[in-house]
């Protein structure tokens, strides 16, 4: 039977190359939302006929529906026509990639409605937690990641996303362009430098998630609740030449690594084909080539986001979801040339002092969360 996907988030390069994927597997393609990219959404209904889209920005919405008026496909706008789509779509599986927080409502709507979760949208997970973890629960459905690193660790684990010997995992970073620089080198450095990322294609926010480290403690937190390891289980490491996607190591202090060209497409492809393996796209990896891999323990000190993060999932409930939206701001602040990028920790840690310790929380917690964070970061600003 032909397999049936959705991507939310369909406009981003995530979702670009989601759609790639389903174009070379020939896949049908039943939604694709974007927040207000109208042209491109008009590009990819028209390419693959779904029955429902929807963009979250009211206005382009509107654009949207008469653009495609001739065409069959039902337009949706805003978050609940989002969530429409993630629910009544006909897809087995559904692509979430949306970029931040808004990716967590879409998120539980597909779950919800019995279907599996391809996570691209670490957001989701790091700030809904159990929220995500019990809707997943509830209709038995699974989260397959696709996130390269999480991608990587669900394979060294065969599937079984809980495995009792789990020792550790090893969390490979490439270290971002900013590796090996002190603080006082990075004062003065701009969005620009940072978008100038060696070995991944990625878009604007993750890009800098990636040169703070940042991501990488999205990534932590992620890992903890997919794979249910304590956060000091989880190393992190940086790997420059991101052939190394992630590690395992077991109780016999054996270790499995899954490694590959650093191309989205492989992990992405992976969540659509699972529990199959097709043909890839991407080119075959060549060990001799690339000659050798490199690994270094990560600066801490220059890097603080990491043990920001680390810290949030240590305190658990609200506290992640906290950071998360903290840094969010922060991330945009930076990319509008508004703060510096060592001013970026201390602005994330004002979100600590302005969250509720508890560890049980609803969906209406987490916005609030979101709200005094922002707030924190921006009153922070010197
Ligand atoms: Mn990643």
């Amino acid at each position: 039977m032909k397999k049936a996907i959705a991507v939310l988030g369909s406009t981003g390069s995530i979702g670009v190359q989601s759609l790639d994927v389903a174009e070379k597997s020939d896949y049908s393609v039943e939604a694709v939302t974007a927040h207000r990219d109208f042209k491109r959404l008009e590009e990819q209904i028209r390419k693959f006929k779904p029955k429902y889209a929807a963009l979250s920005d009211i206005a382009a919405a509107a654009e949207l529906k008469l653009r495609v008026k001739d065409t069959s496909t039902k337009v949706f706008s805003g978050v609940e026509g989002i969530c429409m789509c993630a629910a009544e779509t006909d897809a087995d599986t559904v692509i979430d990639s949306i970029v931040g927080l808004a990716g967590l409502r879409p998120a539980l709507a597909v779950l919800e409605s019995g279907k599996t979760l391809a996570l691209a949208n670490k957001e989701a997970l790091v700030a809904g937690g159990h929220l995500v973890l019990d809707a997943a629960k509830k209709t038995g459905k699974e989260i397959l990641p696709v996130d390269s690193e999480h991608s990587a660790i669900f394979q060294c684990l065969q599937g079984k996303p809980s495995n009792k010997a789990l020792k550790k995992i090893i969390l490979t970073a490439s270290g971002g362009p900013f590796f090996g620089k002190t603080r006082q080198e990075l004062k003065n450095v701009t969005a620009a430098d940072a978008l100038k990322h060696p070995t991944w294609d990625m878009g604007a926010k993750i890009t800098i998630d990636s040169a703070s480290m940042f991501n990488k403690g999205l990534e932590l937190i992620e890992a903890h609740f997919l794979f249910g390891v304590a956060p000091e289980n989880i190393d992190v490491l940086v790997h420059r030449e991101s052939i190394i996607h992630s590690m395992v190591m077991y109780d016999d202090n054996s270790v499995i690594a899954q490694l590959g060209l650093s191309d989205m497409r492989i992990p992405i492809q992976y969540a659509l084909t699972y529990p199959e393996r097709y043909p890839s796209p991407v080119g075959e990896l060549d060990l001799s080539e690339i000659g050798k891999l490199t690994f270094y323990k990560p600066d801490y000190e220059v890097f603080d986001c990491l043990n920001i993060c680390r810290e949030a999932i240590t305190k658990g409930g609200l506290y992640p979801a906290a950071v998360n939206s903290a840094n969010e701001e922060a991330n945009r602040l930076f990319r509008e040339g508004k703060i510096g990028f060592p001013d970026l920790g201390r602005l994330i840690r004002t979100a600590f002092d302005v969250t509720p310790d508890k560890k049980d929380f609803t969906l209406d917690d987490i916005y609030e969360t979101d709200k005094a964070a922002r707030q924190a970061v921006n009153n922070s600003i010197i």
